[in-house]
This record gives structure tokens, sequence and C-alpha cells, in this order.
């Protein structure tokens, strides 16, 4: 089966300060590894072959404050993508708090490659909705990626990195977001984990332009999480947060998810058919 496995972390791992590196690494013996996908895409490749999996999707945020990412993490992504476009999905990220041309800069970074944009609100320290109150100019971000048919992941759950404020983490923002900006595709990373379930499930009903995208949830509690997935299997995307802590490798999540009771059918779309239609 073809997968597209729409959220990993390779990212500019050198940015990020001391204490968000010390959470980041956490765990992991294999830094060395990990660090090295960031330095050579063909390494990653190498590995998605490995794994099984024909594209991901590198997630990428501009979180100069919290996480260490500068707005050069734009360039960075996109270069790294290039190698080959077809299966590197470029993230691409505008902070409006530290830029006033927000309509400017989310069309720039389009037009440089960006296949997604990524709004973080516990990294990023605004609501997903601020732009209704403390950030007018969050607009644009939604309003340029509406327009241009790019989708957009947006964090919901919580976090744990020193900084992060997992109050900004509440699904049930984004459900403005979807009322103001009917067109915008947009996929709500992590199904709310580990406080937000029911919200995210309901905001996947009830707007036709709000996606289920369920990295960071283990496979095995995924149909705990999400009892009636089979219901939104149309609506779901598949992603899995590597290497975030307790995901092993991208197939180890596979081979999980393909144990569920779920029906053949609903795998196939999760896995695979459902990302063709938002990346061709
Ligand atoms: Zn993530």
């Amino acid at each position: 089966m073809t997968v597209t496995d729409a959220h990993i972390h390779v990212q500019p791992f050198h940015m990020m300060p001391a204490a968000v590196a010390a959470t980041f690494w956490k765990g992991k013996p294999n830094r060395a590894e990990l660090e090295n996908y960031a330095a050579d895409p063909r390494a990653l490749l190498a590995k998605m072959d490995a794994d099984g999996i024909a594209r991901v999707g590198l997630i990428n945020y501009v979180s100069p404050d919290v996480m260490g990412f500068t707005d050069e993490a734009n360039p960075w992504m996109i270069r790294f993508a290039s190698i080959e476009p077809s299966r590197l999905i470029a993230f691409g990220s505008v902070n409006p708090r530290f830029t006033n041309d927000v309509a400017g800069a989310t069309e720039r970074v389009i037009e440089a490659g960006a296949k997604a944009l990524k709004v973080h609100p516990p990294h990023q320290l605004f609501r997903a909705n601020a732009y209704q109150d403390s950030l007018p100019r969050l607009a644009d971000l939604y309003r340029v990626a509406e327009d241009a048919g790019i989708p957009v992941t947006i964090h919901t759950g919580t976090s744990v990195f020193p900084g992060a404020r997992s109050r900004f983490g509440d699904p049930m923002d984004v459900d403005d977001v979807a009322v103001d900006f009917p067109k915008l595709t947009i996929l709500l990373a992590h199904g709310g984990r580990p406080l937000w379930m029911d919200a995210a499930f309901f905001l996947v009903r009830r707007h036709p332009n709000v996606l289920l995208e369920v990295s960071g949830i283990p496979p095995a509690k995924l149909l705990e999480y999400f009892p009636r997935l089979e219901e939104i299997a149309d609506k779901t995307i598949w992603g899995t947060d590597w290497p975030s802590p307790g995901v092993k490798s991208m197939r180890a999540n596979v081979d999980a998810f393909l144990g569920l009771s779920l029906s053949a059918e609903a795998k196939r779309r999760i896995l695979h058919d459902n990302a063709a239609k938002l990346w061709q």
C-alpha cells in the first residue's frame, strides 16, 4: 500500500536552544542518525524506502522565542525538500507575531515551494482564531492559503516543550477558522490529544473543510481515542509525528495501524487516498 505520512519532524534541529534540544533529544539514542537525516535529504529518502513510505510531510514552523526556529527555517525546508519534491512535502510557516506583512510573507513561502502551512498555537503563542482580537493579521495567512488552495495543518492538543502554552491547543478555536475561511482545507494535527478528542471529532463532522490528522496518537490507541473513526475515514489523514517520543519508526506505526479493526477501504483512504487529494 502506498503511504503518505503527513507529519514528521526532520527540521533545522541546530536552531533549537539548549533547553528545547534537551527535551527534543531526551530518550533518543539515535540522535546522530536523526541529525544525519536533517543534514542529508537523500538519507531520509533511503529511510523512507526502507520503511515503505512514499511521501512525507515535513513539519516546519517559525517559533523563534519558544523553539528557536527563525524565519530561516522556511528556506532551509524548501531547499531540503527540493531534492525530491514529489516525495518530500515542504511545510512553510509565517508567525504573525514577528511579521507585519503576513500576506506577503505567506505568498512568498508558497511561491518558493511550500505545499502546506503549519500553525502551532502552543509554540507560536497565539490562538488559532486570534485574528478576531489580538492578532488581526493572522487572517491574512489563512486567506492567502485559502486562495492558493494550500492546506493548513494546525497543532491541536498539549505540548511539553519548555515555554509552550497548552491552553492554545484547544481545537475549538479552529471552529472560527473553519467558519471564516470555508474553502481553506484545515488539518487538525493530533486530534486534540490527549484532552480534546471529542472537540476534534465534532469539528471534523461539522465542517466540510476540516480533516483529522492522526499523528502523535499511538496507533494501538487510535480507536480508543476515536471510536467512530470508520465514519470519518474519508476525512482522516495519516501521520506519525516521527521521531517524537514513543514513535519508533514510520513503518512500525503503519504496521500497528493495519492491525486495527477498520475496513480495508478505510485504511487505504487514511494511509493514501485522502492525502493524494491534497497533494497530487
Ligand atoms: Zn508534530
